[in-house]
């Protein structure tokens, strides 16, 4: 490592400490006030364009869920990242003729947003005798910029791809338009808590709904309070993005 990248690491270190410190703080608090009483919010830290040594860093401060979303640069990054203690998770869209190459390497693929998609994963998946937990994206503000399924299809999506072997649903995901005030975007996250509830507590076959993840950066609070159980932190963690 040269010795600038390597000041530049401290720095960012010492960001990455103090930050990691106020997120777990805000994530505690809001799980407190949350009506729902959530028994744990897991931070899950989305390392796209981080560099493994601050990823691995984080791990040792205590972060147990990474998340990346491109195949790439997971791929580019996968040797370095120390895994003994970290889940890794795909969050960004996935092309079919991709899941190959992640299949044995994510704990959770959190971008499930077509039945073509889950079929390729289950392929996969029973090729590497393995079990692939999954979410299913919903696309809340029916976004054309944006992946994932309706929000009233959901139901249907979910009985659909829980057919396939070597597939776990375990809940849902999402990513709500920008909003400039934060009613509005309770709204969005109060939604998908609902539709979580309800398919949930009608207890389809092969379907195991644990996880909402939902809230980045800059509405994580909102979405704790909204429900929230896995909340996908970036920049806030590791410092804006270039
Ligand atoms: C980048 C990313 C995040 C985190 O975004 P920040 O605003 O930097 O916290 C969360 N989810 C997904 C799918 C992402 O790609």
């Amino acid at each position: 490592m040269t010795e600038s990248l390597l000041d530049n690491n401290m720095e960012k270190i010492k960001n990455l400490e103090e930050n990691y410190k106020v997120i777990t703080e805000k994530i505690q608090n809001a799980q407190l006030k949350c009506e729902y009483k959530t028994k744990e919010v897991k931070l899950l830290a989305a390392t796209k364009t981080v560099n493994p040594y601050l990823i691995n860093h984080a791990a040792s401060l205590g972060v147990k869920n990474i998340g990346e979303n491109r195949v790439q640069e997971l791929l580019s990054k996968y040797d370095e990242i120390e895994k003994n203690d970290v889940s890794i998770q795909f969050i960004g869209h996935l092309q079919t003729n991709k899941v190959k190459q992640i299949i044995t390497k994510v704990d959770m693929i959190q971008s499930v947003d077509s039945v073509k998609l889950a079929q390729e994963i289950s392929k996969q998946a029973q090729k590497n005798s393995l079990d692939m937990d999954v979410l299913v994206e919903i696309n809340i503000g029916q976004e054309k910029s944006k992946s994932g399924i309706r929000i009233e299809q959901a139901e249907e999506f979910i009985a659909e791809i829980s057919q396939l072997p070597g597939i776990c649903v375990k809940g849902l995901m999402s990513i709500p338009p920008i909003c400039d005030n934060k009613q509005q975007i309770r709204k969005y996250f109060s939604k998908i808590y609902e539709k979580f509830i309800d398919i949930r507590d009608k207890k389809l076959d092969n379907i195991c709904m644990q996880f909402i993840s939902m809230g980045m950066s800059d509405d994580y609070e909102e979405a704790i309070l909204c429900g929230a159980n896995i909340v996908r932190i970036g920049s806030a963690l590791f410092g804006r993005r270039f």
